[in-house]
């Protein structure tokens, strides 16, 4: 298999975060480190180094391999299915 992932590679146009907050955070109160935009419908999700781990979660649970960093300055995609990373 060659570098990068046919995942990222159909990411056209990068979805940005709706709110600068873990949807499912907010809901039970708890808090978050980093925040990730799901490339398939669109959520806002906490990364792997907060508590709950909510866009890995959602990314297996649902089948949407792709999130892009919602952070300020970051411009990236992974691909949670391949580990495949890349900056844009
Ligand atoms: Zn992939
Ligand atoms: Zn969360
Ligand atoms: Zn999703």
């Amino acid at each position: 298999m060659p570098e990068g992932c046919a995942d990222i590679e159909a990411v056209t146009n990068v979805r940005t975060a709706r709110r600068r907050e873990c949807e499912e955070c907010v809901k039970k109160g708890d808090r978050w480190v980093h925040l990730r935009t799901c490339q398939t419908c669109g959520v806002t999700l906490c990364c792997d180094s907060s508590p709950n781990r909510h866009a890995s979660k959602h990314a297996r649970a649902s089948h949407h391999p792709v999130v892009a960093s919602a952070e300020t300055g970051e411009r990236w995609l992974y691909c949670f299915e391949h580990d495949q990373f890349l900056e844009y």
